[in-house]
């Protein structure tokens, strides 16, 4: 008899996006001619093609694979030192932020490794997510064992959640008890949130006081456009000892379907054994990655390494000007459609509240059935997103500018 992780029984069928894809099939099959109108800001994935430098070094690449001298096999499982150079020197040491090339490892992708990170990580830490929350890092918790059972609103025992609600800007405070493990994703999806450099030294200096590592997400990291925004966790004073960043070329690159990330521990990072000895956290991570990891394809890094170069980051920056560009104007038709309204400056979504006393999804079946737009409600994220929904800006320009006009017809008085 085959024994599953029954764990896995935990996990709440109802996931969000399945639901909004039920109902959105529900909705067309009972009004077939309002399909061809239907517009999706719901899911968070991009819309443009590649960056033409990402392109070039991807067809560089399979013809290198094509000949005998330039063939590749198995990579390193961390990356290749040329892309793992360019992200050190690039993504942060030319912001003055002190990452090494070796602190560095290659991926397939932020998801997986923020789920993955889990596996060098013992039982009985007590973890804190925010909420509203991107899910993956709940249910990889669920999973691993780190929960107990669902309760009626959706949330589990055993997590510690952080309210982020419009009185803190949707940056978490500090929780009253001692926490092991913390979650912060800045810039923040679902809500646009951006964390200041002293709410970021908060943190760190929280974690620091509590021997607990911080779950840095910052996979919207290319869409900060303010200056005094921190890019890193590692640009905070004492941040090396208490936290592991992610980051991914899904959005910066809008390599979502090429897939390619990475996640950086510096060296001075320690997690505890039972015996509370100190153990060097990218020790375990490059174990784990040799053993379950056989590196993202070859293909693939060339096409993020062409990111950085002189062409790839002006390419990059338009890609990022075109979808800021999207929130500023959805930013824009809500605001002026009397709504409440964050995020879309720094970030590709824009949050708001749900107005007229709808709750998430009766805005959402509102905007679906008058308007023919999906979008994302904000309790699909966390109980404290009830009341909020989520727009993408991840669109065509025309599909934002309709959209627009259809939030202006369905709420502008
Ligand atoms: C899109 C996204 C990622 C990136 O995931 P990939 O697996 O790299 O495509 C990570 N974190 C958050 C919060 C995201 O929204």
């Amino acid at each position: 008899m085959a024994i599953i992780n029954d764990h896995f029984l935990k996990l709440q069928a109802g996931y969000l996006f399945p639901e909004i894809n039920r109902r959105v099939n529900a909705f067309i099959q009972a009004h077939p001619e309002a399909a061809p109108r239907l517009i999706r800001c719901g899911i968070g994935d991009v819309t443009e093609p590649l960056p033409q430098a990402a392109i070039e070094a991807m067809h560089e690449a399979v013809d290198d694979l094509a000949t005998h001298e330039r063939f590749h096999g198995y990579g390193p499982e961390q990356g290749y030192f040329w892309l793992r150079e360019a992200i050190a020197k690039k993504a942060y040491q030319v912001h003055g932020i002190h990452v090494e090339v070796d602190e560095i490892f290659v991926s397939d992708g932020a998801k997986c490794d923020t789920g993955n990170i889990l596996d060098i990580f013992g039982r009985g830490n007590r973890i804190a997510v925010p909420d509203p929350v991107y899910p993956v890092y709940v249910d990889t918790n669920v999973m691993a064992g780190n929960t107990g059972e669902a309760r009626e609103d959706g949330s589990y025992e055993g997590l510690v959640y952080l309210p982020c609600t419009p009185e803190n800007n949707f940056v978490p405070d500090l929780p009253q008890e001692h926490v092991d493990l913390i979650y912060l994703c800045f810039p923040n999806n679902p809500t646009g949130a951006v964390a200041s450099r002293m709410e970021l030294l908060k943190w760190v200096e929280y974690a620091r006081a509590n021997h607990a590592i911080i779950l840095y997400d910052s996979a919207y990291e290319a869409f900060i456009q303010d200056p005094d925004v921190p890019r890193s966790i590692f640009e905070i004073p004492g941040a090396r000892d208490c936290a592991i960043e992610f980051r991914s070329f899904s959005k910066q690159g809008g390599f979502t379907g090429v897939r390619c990330g990475y996640v950086v521990i510096p060296k001075e990072l320690n997690g505890h054994d039972a015996d509370g000895n100190k153990v060097p956290i990218s020790r375990l991570w490059s174990r784990r990655t040799s053993t379950k990891f056989n590196g993202a394809s070859y293909i693939v890094q060339r096409g993020a390494a062409a990111l950085f170069t002189l062409e790839g980051m002006a390419q990059t920056d338009v890609l990022i000007s075109h979808y800021l560009g999207n929130a500023a104007l959805l930013l824009n038709a809500c605001r002026q459609a009397g709504m409440r309204v964050w995020g879309g400056e720094n970030a590709p979504y824009v949050w708001a509240a749900c107005p007229d006393g709808l709750d998430s999804w009766g805005l959402f079946d509102k905007m679906l059935t008058e308007a023919n737009v999906v979008i994302t409600p904000g309790s699909g994220f966390g109980s404290k997103g009830e009341g909020f929904f989520r727009i993408s800006a991840f669109n065509s320009r025309e599909n934002v500018e309709e959209v627009c006009r259809r939030i202006h017809a369905l709420f502008a008085q």
